[in-house]
């Protein structure tokens, strides 16, 4: 891994020279304004990408309309499409321009089970009941991402800039479950920095661990296999998977005393059996190891796999296990994290109106949140944790230890709402995510101008990235030559639940809007006793 990384810091410092012959002439700042007009000119486009996402919620490694939707915009604006990557049908990779530097953008585009949710409605409204629903906010990264990349590529046509711009989807990002294979087949081998891009109450970049920042994780299941047995006549000849889930269980509740604080391992139960009197030949549980660094994540992992095998031993069943998910703690580049901050400073919070504002404290209230409405300032640039304690986890973090990488929070969410529930869906398909992915993408755009502009800013990039980050610690993926993408997940939700959502996609063709389409007065809040 290493090799490489030395390989393709050569090639980028070998390419200098022409990087600057070929931008030559050009005034960065100029390029800026031109850049921000321009994502201004895009609106009704963002607008119509965070609208129609938010109508398709798909859930993760069934991406299939949102990949048909983006990559037939990305085609239609003259971007070459490679779908199917790395082994998983919803992954795609689009691309414009040629040379170096080659930057790449990614934005998760999944949703949450259950999240299903009204837009502009202050109060649990589901769109259908039970089903999946932007409950994250994903469906406005990619509006951010190529609202970003066809401005780009107007310019770069333009004036002539050299240089290579590159799309990726965040498929099943709620489940971990795609970078770690992306990394592995190879998608960012070229790349010289990567621009993230990630929903948000506030305007904000980090570097390093950053503040708050994630665990890293694997997500395992456990299949369990006894013996079925009338469970009241013949007992005796059964055995009982379901005894193995139970007795694992309670052997990790014992030993998780015992572990180290900064540790968070949760689990469900994925398969009971079938009924009562049957002895469960099959039963399934499923566990998230999070923690703070490879080697601790790695040793939950085993004692994961050290408690199956006794569960089995007590219970005279067999196990085999399958990693669904995995994901390194997140690392920034400092370099790009800078230049970033100043852009966003640049830009600003978007100008938030009375109904956007009404929406926002109504729906804090709701939910018995702190009520203080939408952030008004951007961020001040945030310094790395010095006793991270854990918490949460992006499967980014893959990518961020294999190439400089930055994470960008953009506005468009109410701020003190639960994370992954239909309360994170309320704005998601309204002005305030519609000016906030406007705002974001024009970050995206100037962070990326800097690069292709700057080739010293590249190699400061990556200076950093081997001399600070890299140092010492070295990736290594979780993943065995045995692992495959999940691409089943999630299949027999959507199934069931696709054909009703169906029936509200957005048509653009017909409603400037979704709430429009929707018939949704906006905002739509309880009325005050
Ligand atoms: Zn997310």
């Amino acid at each position: 891994m290493k090799k490489m990384f030395r390989l393709t810091g050569l090639l980028s410092a070998m390419l200098l020279p022409s990087i600057s012959t070929a931008q030559q002439g050009v005034e960065l700042p100029a390029l800026k304004q031109e850049a921000t007009a321009d994502v201004d000119g895009l609106q009704t486009l963002t607008q119509q990408m965070v609208d129609e996402i938010f109508s398709f919620s798909e859930l993760g490694f069934q991406e299939v309309e949102t990949s048909r939707y983006v990559t037939g915009i990305l085609e239609k604006n003259g971007f070459h499409v490679e779908r199917g990557v790395a082994g998983i049908p919803t992954a795609w990779v689009a691309t414009y321009g040629s040379g170096k530097p080659v930057i790449a953008f990614i934005t998760d585009v999944d949703c949450i089970p259950r999240a299903s949710q009204k837009p502009g409605v202050a109060y649990h409204a589901p769109i259908i009941e039970g089903a999946p629903g932007h409950g994250e906010g994903h469906n406005s990264g990619m509006a951010v991402n190529v609202t970003a990349a066809l401005v780009l590529k107007k310019l770069m046509d333009k004036h002539h800039l050299a240089g290579t711009i590159r799309l990726i989807p965040g498929v099943a990002e709620e489940l971990l479950g795609t970078k770690a294979f992306y990394v592995r087949a190879g998608l960012f081998k070229d790349a010289d920095i990567v621009l993230g891009a990630h929903v948000s109450h506030q305007f904000a970049t980090t570097y390093a661990t950053g503040e708050g920042i994630w665990s890293g994780l694997v997500s395992v299941q456990y299949f369990f296999h006894g013996k079925a047995a009338h469970a009241a006549a013949r007992p005796w000849e059964g055995r009982s998977a379901l005894d193995a889930v139970s007795l694992m269980n309670a052997g990790w509740e014992f030993r998780r005393e015992h572990l180290r604080l900064q540790q968070r391992s949760h689990y469900i139960v994925l398969n009971g059996g079938d009924q009562p009197n049957v002895v469960p030949s099959e039963a399934a549980v499923w566990y998230y190891f999070r923690e703070l660094d490879y080697p601790h994540i790695k040793e939950l992992y085993e004692l994961g796999d050290t408690m199956a095998q006794a569960a089995t031993m007590m219970t005279g069943t067999t196990v085999d296990h399958h990693l669904v998910g995995s994901a390194w703690p997140p690392f920034f580049n400092k370099v790009i994290a800078e230049a970033q901050q100043k852009n966003i400073e640049a830009v600003g919070m978007p100008k938030w109106s009375d109904a956007d504002q009404t929406l926002a404290k109504a729906l804090q209230k709701e939910i018995a949140a702190k009520v203080e409405g939408l952030k008004e300032k951007v961020e001040p640039f945030s310094e790395p944790a010095k006793n991270p304690a854990g918490g949460g986890s992006d499967d980014v973090g893959d990518i961020s230890w294999n190439v400089p990488m930055v994470y960008l929070m953009y506005p468009a969410n109410i701020p003190n709402l639960p994370g992954h529930s239909w309360a994170n869906g309320v704005a998601m398909a309204t002005p305030i995510a519609h000016k906030g992915s406007t705002a974001g993408a024009k970050v995206q755009a100037l962070t990326a101008l800097d690069f292709l502009l700057q080739p010293e800013l590249v190699n400061q990039a990556w200076d950093y990235f081997r001399n600070v980050q890299t140092k010492e610690i070295h990736y290594e993926t979780f993943l065995s030559a045995e692992d495959k993408p999940a691409i089943e997940m999630n299949k027999e939700k959507m199934e069931k639940f696709a054909p009703q959502l169906k029936k509200f996609y957005y048509d653009p063709t017909r409603y400037k809007t979704y709430l429009e389409q929707l018939g949704t007065q906006y905002p739509t809040v309880k009325a005050q006793p």
